[in-house]
């Protein structure tokens, strides 16, 4: 990838020279022509490809997921929360005017809205279009050769997340609900005013803690064995975060912008204001649905305060 995170990993099935990908990674630049030597490595084929199992929607997870599918004729599985945000955010027209209302809203000035509008456009071209086949519920088990799999609905990272259980190896695909070195991003979905990200996803983690699980392989970065390790440190992370965003509102109302200001630092690189205004925000909304903070519409901004 030509992002910061550098990588992505596609999780790889073989049965009977048929093959099951888990992720695609992004369709960006040589990245079709890297997964096909590396199949090509193991004796397969992009053509092989019989199932695609994808973890989320975002376009590093599932970039190339419609790109294979036209040289395979693959399956392409997801959750059905996932295949709707994909839809949703596909849809440009749609899209845009969303983005630029809620940016402004939480406080970017409109030049820092018109790059977040480019750099998501940026991230949509990474995608090739397309639609689920097969919407998978929480729990559902499917196969591939020996191999038996259960769907774990976790989402929080993003809306209709879903991790990979292999119980009888006792391993999970964690996609990006499990990071080892990063906090996995938290962030809105624009076109569901429900989805509460933070709660979701601290739930996500403990059902995760709760399987039997005894390592973990992500979406980005090395395998992780102390799973419940993990899991604690990313509660600790929000438990923190959560306090240093309420001590910002100390000294009375604010955007979201300016406590992400506060709590993330007054010179951030643009993408990098995007991020923290979203992190910032997932914490806003966890604490004024607490009953915490309160919202209220200041002209053409909403503004925090504590109760
Ligand atoms: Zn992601």
């Amino acid at each position: 990838m030509t992002f910061r995170l550098n990588h992505v990993h596609v999780y790889v099935l073989v049965h009977n020279n048929e093959v099951a990908l888990f992720d695609t990674g992004v369709n960006i630049g040589s990245a079709l022509d890297v997964l096909e030597k590396d199949l090509e490595s193991i004796g397969q084929s992009i053509k092989a490809v019989r199932d695609i199992y994808i973890t989320h929607a975002h376009g590093d997870h599932c970039g190339m997921a419609g790109l294979i599918k036209k040289e395979s004729g693959a399956i392409i599985h997801l959750s059905c929360a996932a295949d709707e945000s994909n839809r949703n955010y596909s849809a440009t027209d749609l899209l845009i005017p969303q983005v630029k209302k809620f940016y402004l809203a939480h406080g970017l000035a409109q030049q820092e809205v018109d790059h977040s509008v480019i750099v998501l456009r940026g991230i949509r071209d990474i995608v090739t279009p397309f639609k689920g086949d097969d919407l998978l519920q929480s729990h559902e088990i499917r196969e591939f050769g020996q191999w038996q799999f259960e769907a774990i609905f976790t989402p929080g990272h993003s809306n209709g997340h879903l991790c990979y259980h292999f119980p009888r190896e006792g391993i999970l695909l964690s996609g990006d609900t499990v990071l080892p070195h990063i906090t996995p991003n938290l962030s809105p979905d624009l076109f569901d005013v429900n989805f509460r990200p933070l709660e979701n996803f601290l739930a996500s983690l403990d059902e995760v803690a709760n399987l039997p699980v005894r390592k973990i392989y992500p979406g980005h970065g090395n395998a992780i064995e102390n799973v419940r390790g993990r899991v604690q440190e990313l509660h600790a992370h929000h438990a923190e975060r959560t306090q240093l965003v309420l001590n910002c509102l100390g000294d009375g109302p604010k955007t979201t912008f300016e406590v992400a200001r506060g709590v993330f630092g007054q010179d951030l690189p643009d993408f990098d204001k995007f991020l923290a205004l979203n992190e910032t925000y997932v914490h806003l909304l966890d604490l004024a649905h607490k009953g915490i903070i309160r919202e209220e519409q200041d002209g053409n901004v909403l503004l925090y305060t504590v109760q």
